[in-house]
């Protein structure tokens, strides 16, 4: 079972600065974005990945993504944007005990009983 860890949720201009890398918007043309590549995806992975403090504080059931963001996924982080609503966000991906919910790091004495 998979849940995730909130590492990094940007809005607004704050999400702008993050997107206009990622999607590529043109230099001269400021409606125009030429889309995400492997390389700008890479790159905001990077970039938010800094937010990732290790803490596991903030776990959710779900992506939480709507049905028109783009998810990727890489080295278990998820990143999910919306660049018609502006937001960017990037979750990492945690495995847990489908018993007892507890964290990989908490795998142990409690989860050999079940
Ligand atoms: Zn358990």
């Amino acid at each position: 079972m998979a849940r995730f860890v909130n590492i990094v949720f940007m809005q607004g201009e704050e999400a702008d600065e993050v997107l206009d890398k990622l999607e590529r918007r043109d230099a001269e043309c400021s409606i125009l974005f030429h889309g995400a590549t492997e390389e700008s995806i890479g790159e905001a992975f990077e970039y938010l990945r800094q937010w990732d403090y290790g803490d596991d504080d903030d776990i959710r059931d779900e992506l939480g993504a709507g049905t028109h963001d783009k998810i990727e996924r890489e080295d278990g982080y998820v990143l999910t944007w919306n660049l018609g609503l502006s937001y960017v966000g990037l979750m990492r991906e945690l495995v847990t005990c489908d018993e007892c919910g507890a964290t990989l790091e908490d795998v142990g004495a409690a989860c050999r009983d079940h």
